[in-house]
């Protein structure tokens, strides 16, 4: 029988690929966004969309009716300084818009198995050395990061009380075609673009501050297999959670070095001032995601760059979406 996948978020960067792998893969698949950030164009054709805010009446009567085998939480305020500036539309967005997708499910009898899209970078702060581990202490710094840490203690509760199959995901820093330039997000799609435009790249601090990045169509078959994994038995907090990156730590300086050959120019590089608060180095570890969900990053860093490049380039020239 086909299988049935709700994407929120779908008209985004990650969700729209989840939705694009899905239909690939022989899903039906349904689309919410308001179209916040997203854009109507990225919801794959062949997926019906809906656009409606998570947090309303009518996601609720949607999911509640569909009765969806799976439902893909991307959609999200994803913005880390909005969310220090307004802490409560961060948390109505991504707290309580989850909570409502949550009591849908579980209205509807908790039949739903609920991929969240939470984060590496952000709730484990730099309390740890990197590469981090699930289990590692938790030390979120910004509302955004304490947002998605509070959805998963939700999770939690939701799988013991009600018994609904939740499954998180905790990314790195996640790169490739479509993501936003214009976002807070993204040194990389950034970085392709002031490149096109012969303009600097702007490289706040020394420039040795390390990220994970990890290719979007990787992020992408790891959300399709996080629907079929076996169930680790509930143990705390972290025992559904697997951290989806790479474990390399590259920094800023390499980053835009790599782009630069990518692209057979290079970049002309300007330092400005450190960002203050700004995390020093983070990674993160996948030996729980590849021992448990047979998942491992199959792009190395140079052919993503490569292909986010030749996307941006594209685009320009109006050969892509
Ligand atoms: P994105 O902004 O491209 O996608 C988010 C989508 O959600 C957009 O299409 C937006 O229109 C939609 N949206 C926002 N608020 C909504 C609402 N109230 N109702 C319905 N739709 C709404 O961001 P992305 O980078 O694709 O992020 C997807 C998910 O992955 C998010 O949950 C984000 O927190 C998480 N994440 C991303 C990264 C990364 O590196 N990009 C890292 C860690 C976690």
């Amino acid at each position: 029988m086909t299988r049935r996948a709700l994407v929120t978020g779908g008209a985004g960067f990650i969700g729209s690929h989840v939705a694009d792998l899905l239909l690939a893969t022989g899903y039906e698949v349904s689309v919410v966004d308001d179209l916040s950030s997203g854009k109507r164009e990225q919801v794959p054709e062949g997926a019906s969309f809906h656009e409606l805010s998570i947090s309303s009446d009518g996601a609720a009567a949607l999911v509640r009716e569909s009765r969806f085998d799976v439902l893909y939480h991307l959609a999200a305020q994803i913005d880390v300084r909005k969310s220090v500036v307004d802490p409560r539309y961060d948390a109505r967005v991504n707290i309580d818009g989850t909570l409502n997708l949550l009591e849908a499910i579980r209205c509807a009898g908790a039949g739903t198995r609920f991929v969240f899209s939470s984060t590496g970078g952000a709730v484990y702060g730099d309390l740890a050395e990197p590469p981090t581990a699930e289990d590692a202490p938790k030390n979120p710094q910004s509302p955004y990061g304490t947002a998605k840490l509070s959805v998963e203690y939700y999770l939690g509760y939701y799988a013991r009380i009600h018994g609904v199959e939740a499954v998180t995901l905790r990314y790195a820093n996640v790169y490739g075609p479509r993501q936003d330039p214009h976002g807070e997000a993204g040194v990389v799609s950034i970085f392709c673009n002031k490149i096109l435009d012969e303009k600097s790249l702007i490289v706040y601090g020394d420039g040795r501050q390390t990220r994970d990045y990890v290719y979007v169509g990787d992020v992408a078959r790891a959300n399709l297999l996080a629907a079929d994994v076996a169930l680790p038995p509930l143990d705390g907090l972290d025992s559904r959670s697997f951290n989806i990156g790479t474990s390399v730590e590259t920094d800023v300086l390499e980053l835009a070095r790599l782009i630069g050959d990518v692209a057979g120019r290079r970049p002309d590089v300007q330092h400005a001032a450190a960002r203050p608060g700004e995390q020093r180095r983070s990674a993160v570890q996948i030996a729980r995601a590849e021992r448990g969900m047979g998942w491992r990053p199959q792009t190395t860093l140079v052919e993503g760059l490569r292909r986010t490049f030749e996307w941006f380039s594209g685009l320009r020239e109006g050969r892509n979406a």
